[in-house]
């Protein structure tokens, strides 16, 4: 039998020969980023660490944090690139920029050896997903500055297999592709996913028939770690369906692996994560708390303890498969800065797609935190699905508050509109709308 492996010896590795390699890459990387960065350098020594002290995984504990907003503020005081650029400009192979939802998006520089770094990582969690040299792939997400595509691309390409470029391509074109071509392996956002299922719908297209799909993969959301979402997903695609969890700014960091036990294994060998507790403790596994990553592999732009603003859950079990890497029970759970409070209680976006994704009858979903007569409100817009007759909708409408009112523990407005109301993505879904804090022009 094949390996269900790319990198047994890393993957199965014992702790302490995982400890011996982080350890060893972590303190490279910290005189790296302490000689070369004059970001890290002026950081360092503003929080007066001797970056030589740090010399075990332990000792992480005594370097700063680092934020996203630095990181900004840096390159918006140095443009283009920022203090933070480690190498000669010569060095560097590729630029990716964050898909900012607000503001200017970071840039961030990779060298050759970078480079090679994020989208080998990344064709391991592919190789993991079952994803074999005999594939034909297609990485259907925007051809452009942002890292989605190249690194799918890439690693689908490391692994050998045949790649079929969608990037520049309509939502038409690759559901051509899909029909006419022996493609047996797709990625793309789970948004989109969604979005193409009911394109080909609408064509009277069955992927599931007339398609050789067999393996999805899903990133920039955490849709694919929802199992109602998922469960959509491989309906649709007679697929099965894998959540690929990352970062620009990181590493690809995570991959759900063919067990599908619902653990997220992290390529503990690229990057060291600490998930700490809301004083900044280590939490025990069981527990979640915000993920921080340490870089330990990528030069231009060398991140040491990175926040990441997602919650993750620390798992306290074994995978099946026999991975020994560090797991997370069930992908992001949530991300900071999408936390919402409404009168008093503590919401994230990603609790209301669980609750509202099992009910079939739903084709898309908007939410809406708002002011009725001065007090919070959350409104969710529903775009039913046409197979729903319209004398049913009353009752979907009256099912889905009593569900969302159980499962977030406070009362909301639920609105059913008619099929195709609501806008589709074919990126990144932006379903939330916070008119309490938006600007109104
Ligand atoms: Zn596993």
């Amino acid at each position: 039998m094949a390996s269900r492996y790319l990198e047994p010896r890393l993957e199965r590795a014992s702790r302490a020969d995982m400890r011996r390699l982080q350890t060893r890459r972590l303190r490279e990387q910290v005189a790296h980023a302490a000689r070369h960065s004059p970001f890290y350098r002026k950081k360092l020594r503003g929080a007066r660490v001797d970056p030589r002290r740090v010399r075990t995984l332990d000792d992480l504990a005594r370097l700063p944090f680092t934020t996203k907003d630095e990181l900004k503020d840096d390159q918006a005081a140095h443009p283009p690139w920022g203090e933070l650029l480690a190498v000669p400009f010569a060095e560097v192979l590729r630029v990716h920029l964050t898909s900012a939802t607000t503001g200017r998006p970071l840039a961030f520089l990779d060298t050759a050896e970078d480079w090679h770094g994020f989208y080998h990582s990344y064709a391991r969690s592919l190789y993991a997903y079952g994803v074999r040299k005999s594939d034909m792939v297609m990485a259907a997400f925007s051809y452009g500055p942002w890292i989605g595509y190249w690194s799918g691309f890439y690693a689908a390409q490391d692994l050998g297999c045949l790649v079929y470029p969608a990037g520049g391509l309509s939502t038409e074109q690759r559901l051509d592709a899909l029909v006419s071509y022996p493609i047996t392996v797709l990625g793309c956002t789970p948004s989109y996913a969604l979005f193409l299922a009911e394109a080909a719908g609408k064509r009277g297209l069955d992927l599931a028939k007339q398609t050789k799909l067999r393996i999805t993969w899903h990133t920039g959301e955490p849709g694919a770690s929802i199992p109602a979402t998922k469960e959509k997903i491989e309906t649709a695609f007679g697929a099965r369906a894998y959540d690929l969890p990352g970062l620009t700014e990181i590493a690809a960091w995570g991959f759900e692996c063919d067990a599908q036990s619902g653990l997220t294994h992290v390529h503990e060998d690229y990057v060291y994560p600490e998930v700490l507790d809301e004083a900044d403790r280590p939490v025990k596994p069981g527990e979640r708390g915000e993920l921080v990553f340490t870089s330990l592999y990528r030069k231009a732009m060398p991140l040491l303890r990175y926040r990441t603003r997602d919650i993750v859950h620390l798992a306290d079990r074994r995978c099946p498969c026999g991975r020994t890497l560090v797991a997370f029970e069930g992908g992001v759970h949530a991300r900071l800065d999408d936390m919402k409070k409404v009168r008093g209680i503590i919401v994230y976006p990603r609790r209301i797609e669980e609750l509202v994704r099992p009910h079939r009858d739903v084709d898309e979903f908007q939410i809406i935190f708002r002011r009725v007569d001065g007090l919070d409100d959350i409104l969710v817009r529903l775009d039913p699905s046409p197979a729903l007759a319209r004398g049913e909708r009353d009752g979907l409408r009256q099912t889905l508050a009593k569900d969302l009112q159980l499962g977030l523990g406070i009362r909301v407005s639920v609105e059913v509109g008619d099929p195709g109301c609501l806008p589709r993505w074919d990126h990144k879904a932006r379903r939330v709308k916070d008119e309490r804090t938006e600007v109104p022009f």
